[in-house]
């Protein structure tokens, strides 16, 4: 059966580049789009450089994104990027929850569902991370962690499920080289892809991520449930990039 939903191959830059070093990999990724075929491609930038991907990737099939963006939308909130000020130059995406936020920024499931509302309320497409610890997975609690994650954001509604997209990330597989088997990732997926068509949104794409790289890309996506990938470490090289999204044509 083929895949139905368009599949999303999005990297996460995470706290790395350089005006220049940017520049090559954006020109790198815009040269080689057509290798995506059918897939999306998108990269989250640190918010320093949203500027410089809006107009690198300016007409082309690459879009852009932040990797966190604030729940309130104005204020005094010292350090903190409102979802419309993003929105006001043209950014597509917004991370909610990385597991480096929820663990280093003490950022609770609560908060980042509200993260999520209020990036889709200014026009963004929010992409919301959860994943267990290998405590949880050792413990047996997979589901009952994902779960709770995602119940705050469940309760969000349909239409606005609808309009997001959800990133598996097993805590333990991002960068450390080691990824969950497209097994491990299917089961996780198919939990979460029932939890979302019990609130009406069984269609919303579901993207693995956690080491995810050529090597082991194809298989990941060979999955029923997993719709495209968050890359980290491997979004930072063009060429291992554009062989990731390759695999997601
Ligand atoms: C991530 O940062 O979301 C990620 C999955 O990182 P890596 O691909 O490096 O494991």
């Amino acid at each position: 059966m083929s895949h139905t939903r368009t599949r999303l191959v999005m990297g996460n830059w995470k706290m790395h580049g350089s005006l220049a070093a940017n520049a090559a990999l954006l020109d790198g990724l815009v040269a080689g789009a057509a290798r995506a075929g059918g897939a999306q491609m998108a990269v989250c930038v640190p918010f320093p450089y949203l500027a410089q991907a809006r107009d690198a990737l300016a007409d082309t099939p690459v879009s852009w994104g932040a990797q966190d963006v604030s729940v309130h939308t104005h204020g005094a909130y010292t350090g903190e990027v409102a979802p419309a000020m993003l929105a006001d130059f043209g950014c597509a995406w917004a991370l909610c929850g990385h597991s480096e936020r929820r663990a280093m920024h003490g950022e609770s499931s609560a908060l980042v569902a509200a993260k999520a509302a209020s990036a889709l309320a200014a026009g963004l497409t929010p992409v919301v991370c959860v994943g267990e610890t290998l405590a949880d997975r050792d413990a047996g609690q997979v589901e009952c962690v994902i779960g709770d994650q995602l119940d705050p954001v469940l309760a969000l509604g349909a239409e606005a499920l609808a309009r997001m997209v959800i990133a598996y990330e097993p805590v333990w597989a991002i960068g450390t080289g080691r990824t969950a088997t497209p097994e491990q990732a299917q089961a996780v997926h198919a939990f979460i892809r029932a939890s979302l068509a019990r609130h009406g949104a069984g269609q919303t794409r579901i993207l693995y991520g956690g080491s995810v790289k050529a090597a082991n890309a194809a298989s990941l996506f060979a999955q029923p449930d997993i719709d495209g990938a968050l890359v980290g470490g491997a979004s930072l090289v063009a060429d291992e990039f554009l062989d990731i999204a390759a695999a997601a044509a």
